[in-house]
This record gives C-alpha cells, sequence and structure tokens, in this order.
C-alpha cells in the first residue's frame, strides 16, 4: 500500500493541503493528484529495475491519465511514453516529449492516423500484418511488432490483452512472417513487443508470458538475423485497491523478469537490448483521490443510499468492471488513518451505497460501506489516478470535471471544470 501523500488530521489531506478546502475552493467532482506520490511511484519502479538490469526504460502508458502536467511530470523524472491514438501522441509532443521517447502501439489502426504517425515521426509499434503493407505505402519509420505470446493475465476479462480470445498483436505462427515482410519492406527494425494484461499483482503470472516472449524473440533473431534494439514486455502490473490485497512485490517483480530476461539473452544470444516496460496503472493508480459532495441521504428496506455529485459519468470503473474504490468522509475522518494504511473496514454503520447522480440504477460508485456521513460532506474515492478521468463523459449532459495537482502545501488547477455552456461545443443548429 503506497499512500503516503493522505494523511488524517481533523480532515483528510493530500500532502499538507486539506481536502475540504479543496473542495470548497475549486466545488466537485473534483480529481486531486499528488505529485509526490507520481513521482515516488516513477522512482521506485526505476530504481528497482535499475538495480538488476541497467539498461532499461519505462514508458508510461499514458492512456491511463494524459493530464498533460502528470506527463509532463513524468517526463522530467525520466520517462518515455507508451501511446495508443493519435490523440496522446499529440498531447505527449504537446507535453515536451521527443518523438523518439514516443512508441506507439495502436489497433485497428487507419491508414489516416498512419500518416500523422510517419508525419510525426514516432515509433510504430505493428499490430496485424496488414498494417504493415498499409503502413509501407506510407513511409518506413522505426518499427517493433507485437507479439500475442499465447497467455494472458488481468483483474476482469475486458483487461486480458495476451492468449487465444485477445484481438491484439500477432500470434507466434506467424510472428516470423511478419518480421521477414518487415525486412523486405525496409523497415527499420527496432523491437518486439507484448503487453499481456492489466491489474496484475502477482509476480507469477508475468513469468510464463515473459520465458514465451524471449524464446519466440531469439527465434526471430536467429531465423532472421534481427538484432533487437528494445525488447518491451509490455505494463499491467497492478495495485491494491481493497484494503485485504497486496501490493505487487516490485523488487520481486524486477528481479523475476530481469532475471528471464538475461539468462534468455544469453541464451539466444540476443545481444544487449534495452527492457521496455510500459506501466499505465502503477504509476498513477493511488497517486490520485476523486472528492464529491454528499448531496442526499435516503433508505428503502433494503438498502441505505448516501447520494454524491460524482457518478459513473465522473468514474466509470465500478460500473464498467466492478471495480473497487475505498472511500474515506473527508471531512470527518475517522478511523480513516488504519483504512488509508491497509487495514480492514471496519464495521462503523449499517452498510451503505454510494450512489451518482445518473438516471441509471447501476449508477453505484460503492456498495456495502460502513461509511458514515452528513449532507453538506465530502467523500474521498480512492486510488483513482488510472483509468479515472479518461474515462469521463458527459452523460445526462453533466459537464465534465476539475482536476488538481497537489504540492507540499500548495495546490494547482490542472483542468478547469467544464460549465453548462461547454456542452453547447461543437453543436451545430
Ligand atoms: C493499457 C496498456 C498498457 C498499460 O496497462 P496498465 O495495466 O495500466 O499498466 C501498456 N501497454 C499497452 C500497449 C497498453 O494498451
Amino acid at each position: 500500500m503506497n499512500r503516503n501523500h493522505l494523511s488524517v488530521s481533523d480532515h483528510l489531506n493530500v500532502e499538507d493541503v486539506d481536502c475540504t478546502r479543496l473542495a470548497e475552493k475549486y466545488k466537485t467532482p473534483l480529481y486531486v493528484t499528488s505529485k509526490k506520490a507520481l513521482k515516488n511511484n516513477f522512482n521506485e519502479l526505476k530504481e528497482a529495475l535499475d538495480n538488476t538490469y541497467s539498461n532499461n526504460r519505462i514508458h508510461y502508458a499514458c492512456k491511463a491519465n494524459t493530464n498533460i502536467s502528470i506527463l509532463k511530470t513524468l517526463r522530467k523524472e525520466g520517462s518515455y511514453i507508451d501511446a495508443v491514438s493519435v490523440g496522446e501522441v499529440y498531447l505527449a509532443l504537446k507535453s515536451g516529449y521527443e518523438p523518439s521517447e514516443i512508441l506507439f502501439t495502436g489497433t485497428s489502426v487507419s491508414n489516416k492516423e498512419l500518416e500523422y504517425l510517419v508525419e510525426k515521426d514516432v515509433k510504430i509499434n505493428i499490430d496485424s500484418i496488414s498494417q504493415l503493407e498499409r503502413l509501407s505505402k506510407i513511409g518506413s519509420p522505426e518499427i517493433s511488432i507485437r507479439l500475442n505470446p499465447g497467455v494472458g493475465a488481468g483483474h476482469h476479462d475486458h483487461c486480458i490483452t495476451g492468449g487465444k480470445e485477445s484481438k491484439f498483436g500477432i500470434w507466434e505462427d506467424k510472428i516470423v512472417k511478419a518480421y521477414e515482410k518487415a525486412q523486405r519492406l525496409d523497415f527499420d527494425i527496432k523491437g518486439i513487443h507484448m503487453h499481456i494484461g492489466s491489474g496484475i499483482r502477482d509476480v507469477n503470472k508475468f513469468i510464463s508470458p515473459m520465458e514465451r516472449m524471449m524464446d519466440i524473440a531469439g527465434k526471430v533473431s536467429n531465423e532472421i538475423g534481427i538484432e533487437f534494439e528494445f525488447i518491451d514486455i509490455g505494463g499491467g502490473l497492478g495495485i491494491p485497491y481493497k484494503p485485504n490485497e497486496t501490493s505487487l512485490n516490485l523488487k520481486g517483480y524486477s528481479e523475476e523478469i530481469t532475471s528471464i530476461f538475461k539468462s534468455k539473452i544469453e541464451e539466444h544470444g540476443l545481444g544487449n537490448p534495452t527492457l521496455a516496460l510500459e506501466p499505465g496503472r502503477f504509476l498513477v493508480g493511488d497517486t490520485t483521490i476523486l472528492l464529491t459532495k454528499v448531496n442526499d441521504k435516503k433508505s428503502n428496506p433494503f438498502h441505505k443510499f448516501i447520494g454524491v455529485d460524482a457518478g459513473f459519468n465522473t468514474l466509470l470503473r465500478p460500473a464498467m468492471y466492478g471495480s473497487h474504490h475505498g472511500v474515506i468522509n473527508a471531512t470527518n475522518p475517522k478511523n480513516a488513518g488504519r483504512y488509508i494504511d491497509g487495514a480492514k473496514e471496519t464495521e462503523i454503520n449499517k452498510k451503505v451505497d454510494i450512489a451518482g447522480p445518473l438516471c441509471e440504477s447501476g449508477d453505484l460508485l460503492a456498495e456495502d460501506r460502513p461509511i458514515k456521513a452528513k449532507i453538506g460532506d465530502y467523500l474521498a474515492i480512492l486510488d483513482v489516478g488510472a483509468y479515472g478521468y479518461v474515462m469521463s463523459s458527459r452523460y445526462n449532459s453533466r459537464p465534465l470535471p476539475a482536476e488538481v495537482m497537489v504540492e507540499g502545501n500548495k495546490s494547482k488547477l490542472i483542468r478547469k471544470r467544464e460549465t453548462l455552456e461547454d456542452l453547447l461545443n461543437n453543436q451545430v443548429d
């Protein structure tokens, strides 16, 4: 558990800033990110990797959170970027990343998108043989190829991106052919890539895909004489969301993957490739809370509801994946200190559901939680830095929320709250 940026005094604090002050100043719903937590996450992972294999590169998988203040902060720490869309490439370039620091990994990529990527000179990670053929008519950029290693893992079926059900990458039986074709088409071949899934906290789950991939990389390299400049093993590093879940053992992860990496590059004579990683969730997930105001309370014979001003328009994960996010009463955080540190939730009240303002029964941010709150209190939804704001929508014609970054005792608006007028943007009548 890595929530050192959260603490409890009279109210919940992010670093040295009182959350209720933030909520009063910037209004709610409000995403609040700790800069310290963001830097810590990056540096903790970087250090663990440097200790075991120093020729490594961390590409932040920015689909988790593309606020440009977050992109800029991570670049300062030494991050590269993994982008999955032209929009993400655009935002990364606007945040100061060099084209050479960006790897694009898309799926179902159009020719128009390929043209943009070639024009911007970013590396392209190929997802299909058709994409390779289409790209060859547009240019000959640096490429890698995404392998489906035949195995995957993840916290939800939707988040498993390797194995026979997955639409991503090129299956092992066609991968040598794909590289041969890339050679024939005169591409500048730089790497091989996989990304097996998301939310993986068990180091063992990475082992067999890692071994498979390294063996396949060896086969490609030896059969057609390619020396890989980098081998990219994707992201997927999980974080604990529930109080009884354990963190990924970072030292264990790093030791395990680099030991396979090193022994396989030796076994297959792969030279001295860079080990590239693409964590998204791990870098940003626990850096951010969502502050939401209690609007209403009600009950029926079966449920107690606390009605708040954030719904699945603000945070989609609970409705979309059935995800669990911790909830703390930021105005009155008694007992919350232990919860922040990962203690079990205690029975402090009859359990309640935290319900949003949308006209949808599925609009619950949390179910059966021991939360006590009065109307007007602010609740903090924890660990929303990854796949939080980026999945928000204007459903029910609700303007998008604001984002704030905290550093020490200072807070800074990093995205304005939308207004009602914004709902008319681009509408033509
Ligand atoms: C989503 C994604 C990642 C990051 O996944 P996390 O689970 O957030 O670490 C990395 N690489 C690619 C290609 C992705 O699509």
